[in-house]
């Protein structure tokens, strides 16, 4: 049996394990929390900092491959790593890129890939000389996420909020549709993509709401989606599940967001409603084996369940019962102990043909399923 590592214990990490007892494979986990989502649910846990060369290290250099579900790892120890011999999903080179937003925005120019314009600004006083380049988004290179570390700059009495290190301060977009595409790359290079979904954001909180899958697009443009996707993951020339996140603009051109290495919020519905899930995939990948199919066995909208606001502390769920009645949603609560106003508790996912059956009933679970404390 192969020995395969996950670097973090969140939800993805937790249902990466879920899939893996399908499979021929030995599960480790390296995670500073023992209480995390997916603790319980490997053969080894180890807790240890996955930012933290040694522990990566020493987590890394029995296994045969290691994966990740945060891009926030320590890079160098994996790179140590596969010059050894462990095989990782993705490359470390691909994490070096990705995990710094200005490497990864420089990444999609050298590669042609459309991607909104940006300058590089070191400093606040470098962002307060860009004033004409206004209005644009300002997002710091490394450490942010979920929102965390990007500033919205519409005019100069703006500028105070931008940040004081290297950051990329990109054009403003006038977004018509949020739109991702999960696509499978193996070993010999074959491809597989699954449906682009289209997302819908909480404006207080930044975070992913819902999302409508397949995403509603013109065929043209979702030839464009796919195109632009696939060519993003071949230039990393790496093995792995990626999540390619785009703007469609008001004029209808596909422009890259952001990429993830790995799987992805925006995959959570492949789960009950793709033939092959993108944990599924993922193994098959690590593991060796054929791609899985991809296509949907129906239409499905995934509404994220996130923690009340005013609430802090363990967590009771509100509404469980009344959303376990509907026949056609699959409730996924992600183990954590502790709820916080924005935190990712869980997700539901909902199937159906009708597009009005799937608003109705995932409004229906936004309402009653409330992670309160
Ligand atoms: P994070 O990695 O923290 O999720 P993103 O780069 O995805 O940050 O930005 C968060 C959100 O900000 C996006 O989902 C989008 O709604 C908005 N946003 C990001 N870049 C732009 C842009 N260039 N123009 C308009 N809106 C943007």
């Amino acid at each position: 049996m192969l020995k395969v590592g996950i670097l973090g214990g969140g939800q993805l990490g937790r249902m990466l394990l879920q899939t893996a007892a399908n499979y021929p494979v030995e599960t480790f986990v390296l995670e500073n929390d023992k209480e995390c989502p997916a603790a319980h649910l490997c053969h080894h846990f180890t807790r240890g900092d996955i930012k933290e060369f040694d522990s990566v290290y020493n987590f890394g250099k029995n296994l045969d491959a290691i994966t990740i579900e945060i891009e926030n790892v320590n890079v160098e120890a994996l790179e140590k790593l596969e010059t050894e011999g462990v095989k990782v999903f993705p490359k470390p080179s691909v994490l070096r890129t990705i995990k710094n937003k200005i490497l990864q925005k420089e990444y999609y120019r050298q590669h042609q890939i459309p991607t909104a314009d940006f300058i590089i600004t070191n400093s606040l006083s470098e962002l307060k000389l860009a004033e004409d380049f206004l209005p644009a988004v300002h997002k710091v290179g490394e450490g942010g996420y979920d929102g965390k570390g990007v500033q919205l700059l519409k005019a100069k009495e703006h500028i105070a909020r931008g940040f004081d290190t290297p950051s990329i301060l990109e054009k403003m977009v006038a977004i018509h549709k949020e739109i991702a595409q999960m696509v499978a790359i193996n070993e010999k290079g074959e491809t597989a993509l699954y449906p682009p979904v289209e997302m819908l954001f909480d404006p207080e909180l930044n975070l992913l709401d819902y999302q409508l899958c397949p995403a509603e697009l013109s065929t043209q443009t979702l030839y464009r989606v796919e195109a632009i996707a696939l060519s993003v993951v071949r230039n990393f020339k790496s093995p792995g599940v990626f999540a390619v996140e785009m703007f469609v603009d008001k004029n209808g051109d596909v422009l890259v967001n952001e990429t993830a290495p790995r799987v992805h919020n925006s995959g959570h519905h492949t789960i009950e409603a793709h033939f092959c899930s993108q944990f599924d995939m993922l193994w098959r990948i690590i593991l060796g084996y054929p791609l899985g199919n991809t296509d949907a066995i129906l239409p499905s909208i995934m509404v994220n369940i996130i923690g009340a606001e005013g609430y802090s502390g363990k967590v009771k769920y509100v509404g469980l019962e009344e959303v376990l009645k509907i026949e056609n949603a699959f409730v996924h609560l992600y183990g954590k102990k502790e709820t916080r106003p924005g935190r990712k508790m869980g997700h539901v996912t909902i199937l159906s043909n009708e597009k009005q059956d799937l608003l109705h009933q995932s409004n229906k679970v936004k309402r009653t399923l409330l992670a309160k404390a």
